[in-house]
């Protein structure tokens, strides 16, 4: 039975938990979502998603719960939405714990004051998906193993590097499981 992990530090982890529960039952495969955020129920994880909410308060309990280590030896597939992308990637603007795994740099609330919130139909995979940004970030650099999924308005709103995935809106707070599925299915 495949284990997709929700880091449970802070943030929108249960809408994540639902949509993945929702995923996995679209898909019909024999998988479980959790809540973690101990060593050991993070290394009992065959993949992990990161919530939006606060980068640098998550990135804080991070440090706290001494996991930052433990997630980037596990080379799990991984995917970040909105604060968990910036957590994902190798660089901000802004000192701040990061786990560094994508080879990206990532600018926090890209999308100015004016739109800190808004909601557009964005393309990914092929397909339109209602995209949700809250005080969004975009990726401002990335490395040669850095593949573009979405752009908007020419910012980077969504990369993947092997399995790992982020992205800077919220599919979390959707009803749409596309990118849920896309990514459990990478972890099958
Ligand atoms: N701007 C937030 C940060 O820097 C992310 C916002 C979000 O996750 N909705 O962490």
């Amino acid at each position: 039975m495949i284990k997709i992990g929700i880091l449970n530090l802070q943030g929108d982890v249960s809408e994540h938990f639902k949509m993945t529960k929702k995923a996995i039952k679209k898909l019909k495969i024999e998988a479980e979502a959790i809540k973690v955020k101990k060593k050991d129920e993070i290394r009992s994880c065959d993949a992990l998603i990161i919530s939006g909410g606060e980068s640098t308060v998550i990135g804080k309990l991070m440090e706290k719960e001494n996991i930052i280590e433990t997630i980037k030896k596990e080379k799990i597939p991984i995917m970040g939405t909105c604060a968990g992308m910036i957590l994902l990637a190798k660089e901000t603007d802004h000192k701040q714990p990061l786990l560094g795994i994508i080879d990206m740099k990532v600018q926090r609330n890209a999308f100015g004051r004016q739109r800190e919130s808004f909601e557009e139909k964005i393309k990914i995979l092929g397909k339109e998906f209602n995209g949700i940004f809250i005080r969004a970030p975009a990726v401002t650099r990335t490395g040669p193993k850095v593949k573009i999924l979405s752009k908007l308005n020419d910012k980077i709103i969504a990369v993947k590097q092997g399995k790992n995935i982020a992205l800077a809106f919220h599919p979390e707070l959707g009803n749409d499981t596309l990118l849920h599925e896309h990514f459990i299915k990478e972890v099958l």
